[in-house]
């Protein structure tokens, strides 16, 4: 990423928090520019060590309060994983995820009109198991584990790998 391309992402990410009712400070920026050149979900304790690689000076509880305030104003959203961390995610809007079982990368589902039709087909199903007990569903939320391209197998892309292929079937 070039120098240029770097300040043009993070004065989108300041205008994006001046939209969102926030003072765009320096670390607000930095994350947010972070959380939009990445497409996966990390944790805070991630993004510091992320960005204190990239030589910006941040302290984890800053990088804390600053996610929270951004989670509260709606420009991100967050979730609890199944590692028990608060994980960040730049898209608010509800969404699916894919997941690795095997290195843990999250990252968001492309689902199309077709799989989104089947998903409330799904709920309308699941609300009316029971006609006593019906539901009334306000939102669907897929997770789809798997294994990343990184971690797939070599031989399942056609293609021979190095032999040193992750096996992960058990
Ligand atoms: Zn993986
Ligand atoms: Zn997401």
């Amino acid at each position: 990423m070039s120098k240029a391309e770097n300040m043009e992402i993070r004065a989108e990410a300041a205008a994006a928090l001046r939209e969102g009712g926030l003072r765009p400070t320096r670390t607000r920026c930095l994350i947010l520019a972070l959380l939009r050149q990445g497409s996966d979900h990390p944790t805070a304790a991630q993004i510091t060590s992320r960005l204190n690689a990239t030589g910006e000076h941040v302290h984890l509880p800053t990088v804390y309060q600053c996610l929270d305030r951004m989670v509260q104003a709606g420009l991100l959203s967050s979730f609890v994983d199944g590692d028990g961390l608060i994980h960040f995610d730049v898209n608010p809007r509800p969404h699916h995820h894919l997941r690795c079982m095997h290195c843990g990368v999250i990252v968001d589902a492309l689902i199309t009109a077709a799989g989104a039709g089947l998903l409330e087909a799904l709920s309308r199903t699941a609300s009316k198991l029971e006609p006593t007990q019906s539901w009334a569903i306000t939102n669907a939320k897929v997770e789809l584990q798997g294994l990343c391209p990184s971690c797939r197998p070599r031989n399942h892309t056609g293609a021979e790998g190095d032999g040193r292929a992750n096996q992960t079937s058990d």
